[in-house]
């Protein structure tokens, strides 16, 4: 088993529908085969209730994907069923949108018959898509509810992953674990913003990579959660009652970076040299906006690659993706990184 005790970092022994951990011997449930590795953080969901949602999704051996994730996204309050639907098939429709991500820059990334972590896999849409180029994950989320789905839906993909429920900032994974972890929209929604960064660093092998995605803060476009322009321009205490204000929605366990935090935060709490890029609007987005925005769009993408206007797209982006490589030597003297 590639995961481990995410306390103490011993090795696991698995036993009927648990896993204990050999060194300092706590024990662990499991559903599905999905060990449950969470140690306690705050976090946008609750525990308990997202294991009994699990244990539910579970027992409906022969529901498919797309029933399980009509079924929870029924339960969110402030739903109504148009968005139900609307994003189920989103969700369903994911794998196949991001197979352009996962060429363009997973692939480049990936080593030779070496899994990568996906950290916050959701219902495993970056999963399913590597599963389509031949690329295995593993998947760790917060939520045993979306890791269910997510096994189904790797399934439906025709592969299969291994999972892990556990917090991003307790990873159950010894350290240079993996060569390449990928961590997309999950950094604003953690308490522990640092923690998430140093637990990515640390199981991340020397020479290995790291993929971090954030919404930008200061977007021009809408908040991409709640649809509400102008929410990252307050300050933080008036954004959620604005949003509320706005959209009737609530606005919780969100909170959005600009491109100055989100480098301050790298630098300060990992060992890697990270690098910002300024992604492209996808062209099935595009398909979906009135003309005069598509054409915004589409010259957006042609100058943000221009050097010059780097640093006011890295103020206006709607968001980032930062790519950071960890040296093979990390050097003790001074605390910076050395290169052989
Ligand atoms: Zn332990």
């Amino acid at each position: 088993m590639i995961w481990c005790c995410p306390r103490c970092h011993g090795s696991l022994a698995s036993h009927d529908e648990a896993v204990t951990c050999e060194n300092c011997g706590r024990e662990y449930g499991c559903i599905e085969g999905i060990p449950d590795l969470r140690v306690e953080v705050p976090s946008w969901i609750d525990f308990e209730d997202d294991l009994q949602l699990a244990r539910s999704l579970a027992a409906r051996k022969d529901a498919s994907a797309a029933e399980l994730l009509h079924e929870v996204f029924s339960r969110r309050a402030e739903w109504n069923s148009e968005r139900v639907s609307l994003r189920t098939q989103q969700v369903l429709d994911a794998p196949k949108r991001l197979d352009r991500d996962v060429q363009e820059w997973l692939e480049p990334k990936l080593k030779a018959g070496q899994p990568f972590l996906d950290v916050g896999c959701g219902p495993g849409a970056l999963l399913c898509a590597a599963v389509h180029r031949g690329h295995q994950g593993l998947g760790v989320d917060v939520s045993m509810t979306w890791l269910i789905i997510a096994q189904r839906m790797v399934r439906a993909h025709g592969g299969t992953s291994t999972f892990a429920a556990a917090a991003g900032e307790a990873l159950p994974l010894r350290d240079g674990a993996v060569t390449t972890v990928v961590s997309l929209d999950v950094i604003e929604h953690v308490n522990d913003m640092p923690g998430l960064a140093a637990e990515i660093d640390r199981v991340t092998a020397p020479g290995g990579a790291a993929i971090i995605s954030t919404p930008n803060r200061f977007s021009l476009t809408a908040e991409p959660h709640v649809g509400v322009w102008g929410v990252g321009l307050l300050p933080r205490p008036w954004q959620a009652p604005f949003v509320r204000w706005r959209s009737g929605l609530t606005y919780t366990n969100t909170r959005l970076l600009s491109s100055f935090g989100l480098r301050r935060l790298l630098r300060r709490s990992t060992t890697m040299q990270f690098r910002l890029a300024i992604p492209e609007t996808p062209p099935e987005e595009i398909a979906r906006f009135s003309p005069l925005k598509a054409g915004f769009a589409r010259l957006y993408n042609i100058i943000r690659l221009y050097p010059p206007l780097r640093p006011i797209f890295l103020v206006i982006a709607p968001f980032f993706r930062a790519e950071g490589l960890k040296a093979w030597i990390i050097s003790v003297v001074g605390g910076g990184l050395g290169f052989p």
